[in-house]
């Protein structure tokens, strides 16, 4: 008599809907099977990880034409708490749960045929783990003891500590740069990592921002072994971290977004550290919100989060008003600095430029601002710091008279036309809008005064690094940006030559005002606001307050009671635009609100919910008919309801990426079950027309976005 057979259910790093079925046989494998055991499995015409979901007697399938698994991984099954984690971003983001799962997983653990080689490599480091000695906290490492916390902060400790027990309770913990946010939940973690195995995962935005916070929490915990994650740790480490955290040795877990999804079997507390920030949002692949996704996961387990942030997100700031999330507040910075003073210079006021006859205009010709040349000229003479902020990047297509500050606006919905210049094929230039999918001709000349320099906002930037570079040629100045910075360890000399004060002027863009405490800072600028002030992306002035309000905080940061907090200068063309009047009275809530109202009023997220199709394909005309048809079937589905709104297709500002021309629609609701089943609706819609996430036939390739941050 034979027994019946075992059949394990398998899902692979594929565009696919569903599992595969393989037969598991025990005698050759060594053991039973698990849900959550990483197996290699048979795949076409070769091998392939993939990850056990169900195990059963039977199969849809004839049994006796099933594969069977080849090997597993030596590692413990994901634990069940994780597999729901993965199953809820599948269906939330509309993804496929393979897809979701396996790319989770460092590659280290994805190579079948080195998980014996890696397993005895791990076992080794065991075992080599010596008794390191345990340095004291040091002051200089940024570590404030709980007894030398202000009264705001033990307050705030206090709140956070009254909620520990196995309970959900998402915080906010809401206070300016340098108010002490940081030494707050450090000193938190440090009662609920007493019970002994606990787990914390601290998920921060960005690398960069990572070797000087590692220093800082390490020293509240010496005797806890802590792993960084994140994209700069190479790959051997970081699977080494990884399974340090999914086995419950590491009891603190630091890192970047993609930390969100790492197996952690005694989690008790996340933080989420400048919640706010985009990068939080994968942006390719399964789509998710580190922050989103870990805000789930401690009501998912009944633990305590904290969202830490200056500026918070509208998102996260209305559920803080609403008593959905309790809002704690720092509200002075902790050493009693000043706050910076903000100085908005109007730069289409003449006074503002140099004219011909000025005695102190600077030889070369420059387009800085008179006041901002002062400003930093003293600076110089004070020998205090100037940061130099451009953001070259980010580069906004919307279309401003220099004459009069018209904008391309939309006349049928609230936001910013883009343009597109002029393509292949005799496509003419024109202007879009990416929310309603209104198509227009650039006009010729300003519609409002007939200027005919009509210029994308933010223009003209680009040169201003050289030019401060030869304008104050006898002082030091320093470059940062991206390129010069792409490794973390290159970012951290840079920083390292501010903070010791080898540099008087630095040039770089907004990383270099991320989470950094510098100490001699006397003056910061922002050249190129504008471009980021008027945006087809409705979020473009919640990002531009944020990164604001950040870029001040770097200003005074080391000054002490009673000094002043340091000067940011602002050149822009329209002073007297919302997120610079709040700016200047340093009035978050002010601006948060002030947003509200005016999201609420358009109908915009979050009191509406949001998705994107993605198409992209060798020409546009193809990507653009390929979300048209779409909309034509959901048109034909009766889906198209007053509850349900899908707009034109339109082209992405970066339309263009290596050959192939990207299109979008977007699909809206007020109402999140509405909008999902018509995500599902579309995901198989797709489906059946195409082969993996590619159309048959057009070749197009496709991708559904839940929650877009930019459209
Ligand atoms: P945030 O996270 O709000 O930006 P931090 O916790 O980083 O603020 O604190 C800002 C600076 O002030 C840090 O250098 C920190 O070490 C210091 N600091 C924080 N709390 C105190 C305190 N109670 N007394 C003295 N210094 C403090
Ligand atoms: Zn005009
Ligand atoms: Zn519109």
């Amino acid at each position: 008599m034979t027994s019946s057979p075992i059949v394990v259910q398998v899902v692979v790093d594929k565009p696919l809907a569903q599992g595969f079925d393989y037969l598991w046989d025990v005698k050759d494998l060594g053991l039973e099977p698990q849900v959550g055991q990483l197996v290699e499995v048979p795949f076409g015409r070769s091998t392939i990880v993939g990850l056990v979901i169900k195990v059963s007697a039977h199969s849809d399938y004839s049994v006796d034409k099933l594969k069977s698994v080849a090997q597993v991984c030596p590692l413990s099954p994901l634990d069940a708490a994780t597999l729901r984690l993965m199953n809820f971003a599948s269906q939330y983001y509309i993804h496929g749960l393979g897809e979701t799962i396996i790319p989770s997983i460092p590659k280290m653990w994805r190579k079948a045929a080195d998980w014996t080689k890696n397993f005895s490599k791990i076992h080794q480091s065991a075992s080599k783990k010596t008794n390191k000695k345990v340095a004291a906290p040091l002051e200089a490492d940024g570590y404030i003891s709980e007894t030398q916390l202000n009264k705001v902060q033990t307050a705030a400790l206090g709140e956070l500590r009254k909620k520990e027990a196995q309970e959900f309770t998402c915080f906010l913990l809401q206070g300016q740069t340098g108010s002490g946010k940081t030494a707050v939940y450090l000193n938190w973690l440090q009662t609920v990592l007493e019970e002994p195995n606990s787990q914390a995962l601290i998920l921060v935005p960005e690398i960069n921002l990572t070797p000087q916070l590692e220093r800082r929490v390490r020293a509240y915990f010496p005797h806890k072994k802590m792993v960084v994650l994140h994209s700069g740790v190479s790959e051997n480490k970081r699977g080494l971290a990884w399974y340090e955290a999914a086995a419950g040795k590491a009891q603190i877990i630091l890192g970047t977004r993609l930390a969100a999804l790492t197996p952690l079997p005694n989690l008790r507390a996340i933080v989420v550290d400048e919640e706010h920030d985009s990068s939080y949002k994968q942006q390719d692949g399964i789509r998710y919100s580190a922050r989103d996704l870990a805000v789930w996961r401690a009501h998912d387990l009944k633990i305590p989060i904290v969202l830490v942030s200056a500026t918070p997100s509208l998102e996260t700031w209305l559920a803080g008003k609403s008593g959905r999330y309790q809002h704690l507040r720092l509200d002075q910075r902790a050493q009693g600095a000043g706050l910076p003073k903000v100085n908005l210079i109007n730069t289409k006021d003449a006074r503002n430029q140099f004219s011909p006859g000025d005695e102190d205009r600077p030889i070369e010709k420059i387009s800085l601002s008179k006041p901002l040349v002062n400003a930093v000229r003293e600076s110089l003479a004070n020998k205090k710091q100037s940061l130099i902020l451009i953001n070259r990047r980010g580069f906004a297509p919307v279309i401003s008279c220099n004459a009069c500050s018209w904008l391309s606006k939309c006349h049928q919905c609230s936001s910013y036309l883009v343009m597109h210049k002029a393509g292949a094929l005799g496509r003419k230039a024109s202007l879009s809008c990416h929310h309603c999918g209104l198509m227009r001709p650039v006009p010729s000349s300003c519609p409002d005064c007939g200027n005919v320099d009509l210029k994308p906002l933010g223009q003209g930037t680009q040169k201003l690094e050289d030019a401060i570079a030869s304008l104050w040629s006898s002082a030091r100045v320093l470059r940062i940006d991206t390129d010069s910075s792409r490794t973390s360890k290159g970012a951290e000399a840079l920083f390292q030559e501010i903070h010791n004060g080898s540099a008087d002027i630095v040039v770089g863009t907004q990383m270099i005002a991320k989470g950094h405490d510098y100490q001699n800072i006397g003056l910061v600028a922002v050249l190129d606001a504008d471009s980021r002030l008027f945006s087809q992306d409705f979020r473009a002035p919640e990002r531009l307050f944020a990164q604001l309000v950040q870029v001040a905080g770097r200003a005074g940061r080391a000054s002490r009671d009673g000094e002043d907090g340091g000067n940011i200068y602002i050149e822009t063309q329209f002073p007297d635009a919302a997120v610079f009047q709040y700016l200047l009275k340093h009035d978050v809530d002010g601006f948060l609100s002030y947003i509200a109202g005016e999201r609420e009023e358009a109908k915009l997220p979050p009191f509406t919910y949001q998705g994107l199709v993605h198409a992209e394909a060798k020409s546009l005309e193809k990507s653009l008919h390929f979300l048209g048809s779409l909309k034509g079937r959901l048109k034909d589905a009766g889906l198209i309801t007053k509850d349900l709104q899908v707009y034109d297709p339109v082209p992405r500002s970066m339309m263009k990426i290596a050959g192939s021309e990207r299109a979008q629609l977007v699909v809206e609701s007020s109402d999140r079950r509405t909008l999902q089943d018509a995500l599902e609706w579309i995901d198989r819609d797709l489906r059946e027309i195409s082969q993996g996430r590619i159309s048959k036939g057009s070749k197009v390739r496709w991708l559904i976005e839940r929650d877009p941050i930019s459209i």
